[in-house]
């Protein structure tokens, strides 16, 4: 028997033979794991609440290569009722949680996106008291897990050919191509307001951004970057909405 001990969040679960629970997780040190729970659906004292999304658990997995793995154990270590208790805040977790699924690769560790998805939690943890707006949070989360998993979108230049793109002007975008595109390239798809673009560079300067520079974001830039967000992991992950 191989064991793994490993941080880990909940980004699914659905019922399997009569007492069971597939459980799909994303570890800190084995990347993305599905875990077979015994008798979770008996409230198996082992596991207790401790498959709800959002809070970071500890979990011991008997792993032996096979595509699913025995989930032994799991514990609640980071419990995050800030999340749970705002509506908001719940929505744009379980939309990153959602993300996370999607884009990181079956047992491959991912170390940044990790970073990521749990700044993102406990960020949202904080509000109000960080006073940062969820979806803002959600839309410089959801660039950086792409940068982390190396499909960031391009934003500054042609994501094709290179070609500076001046700024102060609509550029058009096309995430499954990497970004902006410039007409040249065959830029037309969609296009992205200077505001944006903007808005894209003062999330993405610092890992944690400050209540200044998250105010300087308009909701509308907000959703149009979660926009793009969605766009990019749809075309690199076979995400569906
Ligand atoms: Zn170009």
């Amino acid at each position: 028997m191989s064991l793994l001990e490993t941080r880990a969040l909940v980004v699914r679960t659905v019922e399997f033979g009569e007492s069971d629970v597939i459980a799909t997780l994303v570890t800190e040190d084995a990347g993305k794991v599905a875990a077979v729970v015994r008798g979770a659906r008996k409230g198996s004292r082992r596991v207790g609440g401790a498959l709800e999304p959002v809070h970071t658990i500890a979990v011991l997995l008997d792993d032996k290569g096979a595509e699913l793995t025995t989930l032994k154990e799991s514990r609640i270590v980071q419990l995050r009722t800030g999340v749970v208790s705002n509506l908001e805040s719940l929505d744009a977790a379980g939309t990153a949680l959602r993300w996370a699924r999607h884009l990181f690769p079956p047992r491959t560790p991912e170390p940044l996106g990790w970073s990521v998805l749990i700044e993102l939690l406990d960020a949202l943890d904080a509000v109000p008291a960080g006073s940062v707006p969820p979806r803002r949070e959600l839309a410089r989360a959801g660039l950086a897990m792409l940068a982390a998993v190396g499909y960031g979108l391009e934003l500054e230049q042609c994501a094709v050919c290179g070609r500076p793109c001046p700024e102060g002007r609509s550029a058009c975008v096309d995430p499954a191509r990497g970004g902006l595109v410039c007409r040249a390239c065959g830029g037309a798809a969609s296009v992205l307001l200077p505001a944006a673009r903007e808005a894209a560079r003062s999330l993405s300067r610092r890992a944690t951004p400050s209540t200044a520079d998250a105010a300087a974001v308009t909701d509308a830039s907000a959703e149009a970057l979660l926009g793009l967000v969605d766009r990019a992991m749809a075309a690199h992950a076979g995400f569906e909405r």
